[in-house]
């Protein structure tokens, strides 16, 4: 397959237009890199090493792009499918899939009957 050649400065600029940043929830779960079950079936969550979970915020926000090259533009991420399904970027879209990683940890929030403390 062929790939895509973009300007990746100007996909983040496009992105900013299209994804204003106030209509982020701030709930974090974009910033998780991984998730995976420990021997009790609880799972254990990793985070991009720039996220600051006390304040569910990213430590070089406005420079995420120059300093973290796995860091995606709202664009990307939709493309890439890296977002939970219920963030607000993406709810509405019908063709739109989460990564598994969510599902786990949804799964065990129900079985817990509790929201999970990210
Ligand atoms: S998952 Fe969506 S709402 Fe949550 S921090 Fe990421 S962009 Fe914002
Ligand atoms: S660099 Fe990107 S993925 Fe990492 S914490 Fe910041 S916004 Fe999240």
């Amino acid at each position: 397959m062929a790939t895509i050649r973009y300007d990746k400065n100007k996909a983040i600029k496009i992105s900013a237009e299209i994804f204003p940043d106030n209509i982020c929830e701030q709930c974090g779960r974009c910033c998780i890199t991984h998730v995976f079950k420990d021997g009790d079936g609880i799972p254990v969550i990793v985070y991009c090493e720039h996220y600051n979970p006390k304040t569910k915020l990213c430590n070089i926000y406005y420079n995420r792009f120059e300093k973290e090259d796995s860091c995606l533009s709202m664009i990307e991420g939709i493309l890439a499918q890296a977002f939970p399904k219920d963030c607000p970027y993406v709810k509405d879209l019908k063709n739109y899939s989460e990564p598994n990683c969510y599902k786990i940890i949804r799964d065990f929030e129900k079985r817990k009957k509790g929201k999970f403390k990210y």
